[in-house]
């Protein structure tokens, strides 16, 4: 009796495949809706050497498969060949080398995306029979998906820490991949490698919420590039998931500004890694204070989103340890401006006595976090 085929080996020649005849002059497609035309030949026949390895297994359309088991029609050098030939076809099509993420985001957004939808309904649905279909569509996903990641890995955000890491992400996709080809489907919960939810967020398939990126001045940039490409709608801030509104290929998009995969990758590719100035969760939380307590405010400019109106009084939030004198006076505010020190780690001691007296002088009012609280209520 023959041997089977091993379940990782055949997971290997249908990846090998790209889901078409491996015969360079056909290249009929193998897995069809009404039914799979897919074969597997031995190179060198069973019968002499029951070698049942990858090198000696190819994929071939049934047609092809009679050519050259029965009639002869291609030598074993011949056949061995297409599979280097189809590596390398695979490179210059899958391997294409770009120049931006959203020129990559194109071409990688709808394999993940059909990946995605498969795994939701037949893997987790557990309906088995119909994984083990579509099984081979992912393994070619994956494969093409590889190729284009291995490529292009320059364009990925990334930060020596690996937490933060978007290539740290997308290094381990392509090992997951490589993992989920040469594994059983048995052996699924064993892999070790899963698949990286994260990637779905770095594409904008969907949110991963992980918490702020600290910088408001990346941010500002952020929204003033996207606002240069006409692409800016709007931002909310002051609410518990603050999020921001842009426009790609004529949609909206909704993106969470704690999804924070996806925002490390925009900042990295419209150049917008900025140091941290002000600190996100702290403006966001006393905007949501505001918000809270029914007390109406405005962002006057999207590239500047310290700068708030509150009951027609200009707010500025800042963020610094201890204000100093020469710190104020480098701000050049406008009389009548309300100043807040966001940062709140030292308490009071977050305003110098000094520029309390420079305050003064100036005509404009210094709060610190506590402060700030009952100035506001006053306003209601
Ligand atoms: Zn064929």
């Amino acid at each position: 009796m023959r041997k089977a085929i091993k379940e990782n080996i055949k997971r290997k020649l249908y990846a090998e495949s790209m889901g078409r005849c491996m015969n360079p002059s056909c290249e009929k497609e193998l897995f069809l809706t009404n039914g799979d035309i897919v074969e597997k030949a031995h190179i060198i026949p069973h019968s002499d050497t029951a070698d049942n390895s990858f090198e000696n297994l190819i994929l071939l359309c049934p047609s092809c498969h009679t050519d050259f088991d029965k009639n002869s029609a291609f030598t074993e050098e011949e056949v061995r060949m297409w599979k280097c030939e189809r590596q390398k076809q695979v490179s210059q099509i899958f391997a294409q080398k770009f120049d931006t993420f959203e020129k990559l985001e194109e071409f990688v957004k709808p394999l993940l995306k059909e990946n995605k939808t498969i795994y939701e309904n037949y893997y987790l649905k557990d309906k088995r029979k119909l994984w083990e279909k579509f099984e081979e569509k992912l393994l070619i996903n994956n494969q093409k998906i590889k190729c284009l990641l291995s490529r292009n890995r320059d364009l990925f955000q990334k930060h020596p820490n690996e937490c933060f890491s978007n290539l740290a992400i997308i290094d381990q996709l392509i090992l997951h991949i490589h993992e989920f080809e040469s594994t059983r489907g048995d052996d699924e919960k064993i892999r070790s490698v899963l698949f990286p939810e994260e990637v779905n967020s770095i594409f904008g398939l969907e949110a991963y919420l992980e918490g702020m990126l600290p910088s408001v001045e990346s941010l500002e940039c952020l929204i003033s590039k996207l606002q240069n490409e006409d692409k800016f709608i709007e931002i909310a801030l002051g609410i518990e998931d603050p999020f921001l509104i842009y426009k790609e290929q004529g949609e909206y998009v909704q993106l969470f500004l704690s999804d924070s995969p996806r925002i490390r990758q925009m900042y990295f590719s419209y150049h917008c890694l900025k140091r941290v100035g002000v600190r996100l969760e702290s403006l966001n939380f006393a905007l949501k204070y505001l918000d809270n307590n029914h007390i109406a405010f405005k962002i006057e400019n999207c590239q500047n989103l310290s700068n708030v109106i509150v009951k027609g009084k200009p707010f500025k939030f800042i963020y610094e340890y201890c204000l100093s004198n020469a710190e104020l006076i480098s701000l050049t505010p406008k009389k009548g401006l309300i100043i807040i020190n966001l940062h709140n780690w030292n308490g009071g001691g977050c305003i110098s006595n000094e520029a309390y007296q420079q305050a003064e002088i100036m005509d404009v009012t210094l709060l610190t976090m506590d402060d700030f609280y009952g100035y506001v209520q006053n306003l209601k």
